[in-house]
């Protein structure tokens, strides 16, 4: 299981691939959107490392609402109510919690998705987050009795596969669909970044 100070390091994790992506991320956005999203979500996380920093004696529970409360607070693109509303579903399956187990990890991905889906009113096929993150934990799920190592590498495989379909479809959610059918051939920026985070989730805990 994943202690409060692993935890703390996993998003450390996330904080450094997410701006290590920084112009990669934004790139993607300017083909379809504002140009802004690796700034956005590296604005974001950067405030959420300062606060949650010493947070190591509290619950993961505690942690993930400081997460999502902050994206929510600073992020101000259309990523950050939606990320920050994952992030404080995530902390709601884990309140109290000193640990998180697989167990755990593959619920908190379902309320993350459940969060995603309810504020955005995005369903998988409209070019958001949800192409990437709902085959990943589909995936997690139909193979978590082979056991964790195994469930998560094919639930990556997923993910990726998920995130590169999202070049072949119509934006439907966000500022992408104002491109209507000019948003096809361009791989979404959102689904890319909630790629970059499954996999650091996956190369810590794999
Ligand atoms: P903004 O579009 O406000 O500049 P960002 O650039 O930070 O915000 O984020 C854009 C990403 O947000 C998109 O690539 C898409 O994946 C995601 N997104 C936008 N609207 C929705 C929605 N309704 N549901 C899910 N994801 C969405
Ligand atoms: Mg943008
Ligand atoms: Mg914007």
């Amino acid at each position: 299981p994943v202690t409060a100070k692993e935890l703390i390091e996993i998003l450390r994790d996330i904080y450094e691939n997410i701006s290590a992506n920084k112009e990669y991320l934004t790139q993607l956005d300017s083909a379809i959107g504002d140009a802004d999203h690796g700034i956005n979500l590296t604005k974001g996380f950067k405030s959420v490392m300062e606060k949650i920093e010493n947070m190591g004696d509290k619950d993961c529970g505690s942690i993930l609402k400081t997460v999502g409360m902050t994206l929510v607070s600073t992020v101000g693109g259309a990523s950050g109510p939606l990320y920050g509303t994952a992030f404080m579903r995530a902390g709601q399956v884990v309140a109290q919690k000193t640990s998180i187990d697989f167990e755990d990890y593959i619920k908190i991905l379902e309320a993350a998705l459940d969060g995603i889906k309810t504020r955005g009113k995005a369903e998988k096929g409209e070019k958001t987050i949800v192409d990437t993150l709902e085959p990943a934990i589909e995936e997690i799920k139909i193979n978590k009795d082979k056991g964790k190592d195994i469930a998560l590498e094919l639930s990556l495989k997923a993910a990726e596969k998920g995130m590169e379909y999202t070049k072949e479809i119509i934006a439907k959610k966000g500022r992408a669909s104002y491109l209507g059918e000019r948003s096809i051939g361009h791989q979404d920026p959102g689904a890319t970044s909630c790629y970059i985070i499954l996999k650091t989730v996956a190369d810590k805990i794999l």
